[in-house]
């Protein structure tokens, strides 16, 4: 057989569904391929052989079938695992070990799934690039000198590396999108409420969501299918049958789909690369029947700036449970009291942007400010998802770059949050209207990988993997192979 590593997730669980390989085996190839090559890419922050091999064992032992059953997965460090350490990238968690687990971990072990270990992120997902994690960056397989992407950047990079076949990453602005774009992934911000935010460290919870990211449309389904669903102990999460997010992935033909390619997302300040990419992939979505117009969301370019107010306003209200006495680190010097002992953990625990978040939440959601910048960041985000809402009684999907770049060389951005945060400038809409959005690989500009965004109203998830799935089947056919099989270094893998 093949190398293990290279099979995709779907073929991993039907090999070891029919008993051509182990699921410990499987496992054992991805420790492997992790203690060769994460020395350079740096994904993880924890690997948890031990636990991994357990889960494995039981799936060997046929205590736990299922379409995921034994496949290894690398799962960001902001969802809580019961004993194994859970840092968000900050240093004000180290140390923590969860006493439950999030229940997205719960739904991936009853599914047996087999978790190899925590990635890497900017702190409290906090960025664009992965360089806000305490722990340093991770790099990008496609080339050691540019950034993943971020917050996930650690879970986009182990997958692009063949570490793991599938990762769960968490989007409150664009961090499953924007690391799948500039890896050559496929990652999914399901419907708000769609997968239950139990157990993810909330950054900002009217924001935040987990999902999928994997090397083809199907297995991001297969992992999506495993996580949704209604949970009882998340009071946001939607009490509805999950779109039939797999069966949606048959689909090669798009007759009778509408597609609006959103004006405002594109153009300037987007590179010519990443444009020319784009287009020629919206021209393979007419070859395959779709109706394809140009629409008009007027609000989106105020998207930016008023998430940028939101999220970090409800980050300030969250951040304040790191106080020294609950979680984590705890800075005592000498016979300080309570309250100083919080500002000094908070002030060594917290990296800069954290600390720049939390200021600025604070300033806006002051009594004298709370009207004029909160109160109408809100008002805008019912603009914008207004804009949805016309747009969406046209076309099925919308479609745009994921990204306006491809990846930056690490350090490029570093000393310039506006810069960083222009990163996510297509991808906030969907999260302040809380619609569903997938990033697919569409092709190449200067050899990196560039990213198309779909986006479709809340709980039609399915449809994205409809339009995602004939659209990776048809490029795939151009190009001879898939996007992956043609990248250099640590992507390319025979
Ligand atoms: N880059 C955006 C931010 O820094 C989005 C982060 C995210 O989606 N977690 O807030």
């Amino acid at each position: 057989m093949a190398d293990l590593t290279t099979l995709t997730a779907a073929e991993t669980a039907s090999a070891i569904a029919a008993r051509e390989v182990s699921a410990v085996e499987v496992t054992q190839a991805h420790l492997d391929r992790i203690a060769a090559v994460d020395g350079d890419v740096h994904a993880f922050l924890h690997v948890d052989a031990e636990g991994a091999l357990e889960a494995a064992a039981r799936v060997d032992a046929g205590e736990i079938s299922g379409p995921l059953a034994g496949v290894p997965l690398a799962l960001k460090d902001v969802l809580a695992q019961r004993g194994v350490p859970t840092t968000c990238g900050s240093k004000i968690l180290e140390g923590w070990r969860p006493p439950y687990d999030a229940t997205v971990v719960t739904r991936l072990r009853e599914a047996g799934v087999v978790i190899l270990g925590k990635t890497n992120m900017d702190e409290f997902a906090m960025g664009s690039s992965t360089e806000n994690s305490a722990y340093g960056p991770s790099h990008n397989p496609w080339d050691l000198s540019r950034i993943p992407g971020g917050s996930s950047g650690g879970s986009a990079a182990a997958v692009a590396a063949y570490e793991a076949p599938l990762a769960i990453g968490t989007d409150t602005g664009g961090s499953i999108r924007q690391p799948a774009a500039v890896c050559g992934l496929v990652g999914v911000k399901p419907t708000y409420g769609g997968v239950s935010r139990y157990g993810l460290v909330a950054f900002s919870s009217s924001l935040d969501q987990a999902g999928p990211l994997a090397r083809t449309v199907l297995d991001a389904a297969l992992l999506h299918a495993a996580i949704a669903g209604h949970d009882p102990m998340d009071s946001t999460s939607i009490d509805a049958p999950v779109p039939d997010v797999v069966g949606a992935c048959a689909s090669r033909d798009l007759t009778g789909v509408t597609v609006g390619v959103v004006r405002e997302l594109g153009g300037e300040g987007y590179e010519a690369g990443v444009e020319a990419a784009f287009h020629a992939s919206v021209e393979v979505l007419t070859a395959l029947g779709a109706d394809v117009v140009e629409v008009s969301c007027p609000h989106f370019p105020y998207a930016l700036p008023a998430y940028y107010l939101i999220a970090p306003s409800e980050c300030s209200s969250n951040l304040a449970r790191f106080d020294a006495m609950r979680f984590g680190l705890r800075v005592q010097v000498g016979d300080a009291g309570a309250e100083e002992v919080m500002a000094t953990t908070r002030e060594q625990g917290f990296g800069p942007e954290v600390k720049r978040r939390i200021i600025l939440g604070t300033y806006a959601l002051s009594s004298g400010y709370y009207d004029a910048y909160y109160g109408q960041a809100q008002k805008v985000r019912t603009l914008i998802t207004r804009d949805f809402d016309a747009a969406f009684e046209t076309v099925d999907v919308l479609v745009s770059p994921t990204t306006p770049g491809v990846a930056f060389p690490i350090g490029e951005k570093a000393d310039d949050p506006m810069a960083m945060y222009l990163s996510d400038i297509a991808s906030i809409p969907s999260n302040l209207a809380g619609n569903a959005s997938m990033s697919l690989p569409c092709g190449l500009a200067g050899g990196l990988p560039v990213g198309l965004q779909i986006i479709a109203p809340p709980l039609a998830d399915d449809r994205l993997y409809r339009v995602g799935a004939a659209l990776e089947a048809a490029l795939d056919e151009r190009r001879g192979a898939t996007l992956l099989a043609s990248a250099p270094s640590l992507t390319a893998r025979p």
